[in-house]
């Protein structure tokens, strides 16, 4: 019995408790075995006349159930509609021989409960949560629907409005909130969660949320007639919209699910989810979002598996300018003790300054009181002296982008240090190998690359210098992910991941605009690919002064197609600065809003005007972006497409239901991509050239990914 993912413990007061507890698993997911598992513990508990109640709990420390086994999802993806619908439909039949047990059932949530896991909690009669617990419905995230009776059962319980907003933005709960959500009947704290359930499952009145009269007055008028439900859906629509520009068709579809449903008996209602889950999980959108999944949770494995990673407690930082007073301030928040250095105490204070800012920014938005605001930020030591470092376990480096200057400060800290530190440095475009050359133990040297603004950006990108051993890249990867960072490992190259990728996509912008295409034209159409924001605007976003650095030192490194366009050179000599000057290639307003193109830029422009498609736009510029993505595996900058698709997609925000730049090149088919390559090579520039690797692999009809 202790191998199995479910176990019956029936006590003597007849109070059954079904315990989840996966074997060899620090968490509970729902997969085959697993819910067969379940469905044998339920017929045993129907079957008992011992059994007068039930409690639904789970063997783990922080988890009730994650979800559905993703994994399973991914191989059902690759048979077909019948599968997926299959699936949804079993899943169903055990949380309905739940939910029409006879006697109390209780879900006991101690932790994490997501997807999966709150649909089977949803078929219980009762929620009891412990404090702290994360609750909700994941699902859209990964391209599909709730498929196991939540888009049923939700609306029925919390009403319309709520139902939507968990399933339609795939939110996530804080218990209060699910209870206030009217999602849970009761919060309580954790080692009280099994006795108050085993109450409750006896007959105990549970103390349900009581809703303002203004509330259940609105929800009343709203949802219950024709009428007012399409007024929330109007809304709900609208909203998502705003979020994902049409590009997600799950949300879309979750509308459709939950609207009509909540108007159809329930059969019938779950009869649709059951169809639509399999549509959605059919789809290329949702095959795409998995293999995000699927790489996030690789880029969590830590190099050198096996030996335990230091220990991090202490972490110093070096400057206080724009990323050092950013990663103080996140460092702080995830609980470490941070130390941070500047050569002036005036560069203290505005870096302080920006701390402050920061967290104050998270009261604002009732993160945290500001009691523990203010907590953080006292904890902070701010210092001018080297010596106030010596007790760092990991010291990382924001000081100005100057060789010299980098390897005097590691020098100078190393005199100051007594004990074996990591050395990480954010350096953006120089050599980690080379900052390491004059260090005790280079093997201690890394690269830990934080994007602007520190507090927003996903990603860091954890470089491994030529001596860099594993235990310093571990040590690194996992402060910043407990900084909630995904970390992607890239070799010490020119412009690592992100900035390699993102440069020749930012020089081609200009060259179009050298062309005579119009300005909005091409941020048009980048943003309608699925961009963030065009690529011109970004231009403007990141600095002109910085963007012309950053195309100068990867054109110096990696030659012709990336040396500076005419155009770059003639705004960086008029000293135009971007949005941060107020005027960039766009004009900006006091407010800092775009106002228009700049006619002043348009001035250095001496080609004709020359528009294009919006599909010609996007293949001049994605085609070139792909080109140096299969570069950088085929150098070995990352190892494998999955981790390069993350770090675009978390770096620059490249669309995610496209799965990432080498995905959406076999979605294209690999010879499609190499033909209009070798295509513009010869019409618009010889930096089109198809590298060897897509040559080869277009040749041998091979793929970058195998699913
Ligand atoms: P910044 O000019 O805003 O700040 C640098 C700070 O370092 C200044 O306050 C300076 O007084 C201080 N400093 C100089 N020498 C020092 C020393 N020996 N000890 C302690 N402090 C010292 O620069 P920034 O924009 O924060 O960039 C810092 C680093 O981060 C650079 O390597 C840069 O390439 C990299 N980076 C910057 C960005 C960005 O967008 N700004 C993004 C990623 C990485």
């Amino acid at each position: 019995m202790a191998d199995k993912a479910v176990r019956v413990e029936i006590k003597d007061n007849g109070v059954a408790f079904v315990l989840l507890d996966v074997p060899d698993s620090k968490v509970n997911c729902l997969s085959t075995a697993s819910m067969t598992a379940l469905s044998e513990a339920i017929d045993l508990v129907c079957r008992s006349e011992k059994v007068k109640a039930v409690v639904i709990a789970s063997g783990k420390e922080d988890n009730f159930v994650v979800g559905a086994d993703v994994g399973e999802i991914r191989k059902i993806q690759g048979k077909g509609l019948s599968e997926a619908y299959n699936a949804s439909q079993l899943g169903k039949e055990i949380f309905a021989r739940l939910e029409s047990l006879k006697v109390r059932t209780v879900a006991a949530i101690n932790g994490v409960c997501l997807g999966g896991g709150l649909e089977l909690a949803l078929a219980c009669d009762f929620r009891v949560a412990a404090a702290g617990s994360k609750i909700g419905l994941p699902e859209v995230k990964l391209g599909f629907i709730p498929g196991w009776g939540g888009c049923v059962r939700l609306p029925r319980l919390t009403g319309l409005t709520r139902a939507l907003e968990i399933i339609m933005g795939g939110k996530i709960l804080e218990a209060r909130k699910a209870w206030k959500a009217s999602l849970v009947n009761e919060v309580v704290d954790k080692e009280q969660l099994l006795s108050r359930a085993e109450e409750i499952a006896l007959g105990s009145a549970v103390k349900n949320y009581n809703r303002p009269a203004t509330d259940v007055l609105k929800s009343f008028f709203l949802e219950n007639n024709p009428l007012g439900r399409s007024l929330v859906a109007d809304m709900a629509y609208k909203a998502m919209m705003r979020e994902t520009k049409g590009k997600y068709p799950a949300p879309r579809e979750a509308l459709k699910v939950v609207l009509k449903g909540f108007s159809l008996p329930v059969d019938k209602a779950c009869e649709l989810e059951s169809q639509t889950f399999a549509r959605l999980a059919m789809t290329d959108v949702s095959a795409n979002l998995v293999g995000i999944f699927f790489a996030q949770q690789e880029s969590k494995k830590l190099p050198g598996a096996g030996s335990p990673c230091q220990a991090i407690d202490c972490v110093g930082v070096l400057g206080a300018g724009v990323m050092g007073a950013g990663i103080a301030q996140s460092l702080a928040r995830a609980g470490f003790k941070v130390v941070l250095k500047d050569i002036e105490d005036k560069f203290l204070e505005k870096g302080k300054n920006t701390i402050v800012g920061l967290f104050d920014g998270l009261v604002a938005r009732k993160r945290l009181s500001k009691e523990e605001a203010d907590e953080l930020v006292g904890g902070i030591k701010l210092t001018t002296s080297y010596d106030d470092l010596k007790d760092c376990d990991l010291v990382i480096e924001a000081v100005v982008e100057d060789l010299k200057v980098k390897q005097q400060a590691l020098a100078d800290l190393e005199a100051a240090s007594g004990r074996d530190f990591v050395f990480a440095t954010n350096t953006s475009s120089l050599s980690v190998t080379e900052i390491a050359m004059f260090a005790r133990d280079p093997g201690r040297v890394v690269g830990l690359h934080f994007f602007n603004p520190v507090h927003k950006m996903p990603l860091v990108e954890v470089v491994r210098g030529d001596k860099t051993e594993d235990a310093s890249l571990a040590a690194a990867m996992s402060v910043a992910q407990k900084l909630d960072k995904t970390t992607v490992i890239s070799a010490d190259a020119p412009g690592f991941i992100v900035n390699r990728i993102l440069a020749p996509y930012l020089r081609e912008a200009a060259v179009l605009v050298g062309e005579g295409t119009p300005v909005e034209d091409i941020d048009r159409a980048m943003k309608s690919f699925g961009m963030p924001m065009g690529p011109l605007t970004l231009l403007d976003e990141i600095g002109l002064d910085i963007a012309g650095k950053v195309i100068h030192v990867m054109g110096s490194a990696l030659g012709a197609r990336l040396s500076e366009p005419p155009l770059m050179k003639a705004i960086e000599q008029a000293k135009v600065l971007g949005k941060k000057g107020g005027k960039g290639i766009y004009l900006y307003d006091e407010k800092g809003k775009p106002a228009g193109v700049n006619p002043d830029v348009l001035a250095f422009v001496k080609a004709e005007a020359n528009p294009k498609t919006a599909g010609e736009i996007q293949d001049r510029l994605v085609l070139l972006m792909m080109n140096e993505a299969a570069r950088c595996l085929e150098g070995k900058v990352v190892e494998q497409a999955g981790q390069l698709d993350l770090a675009l997609i978390f770096g620059t925000g490249f669309p995610p239901f496209r799965g990432g730049i080498l995905r959406y090149a076999d979605r294209q088919g690999l010879l499609v991509v190499c033909r209009k390559m070798e295509y513009l090579s010869r019409v618009v520039s010889p930096g089109y050239a198809p590298c060897q690797l897509i040559k080869q692999m277009a040749e041998e009809g091979k793929l970058f990914y195998c699913s």
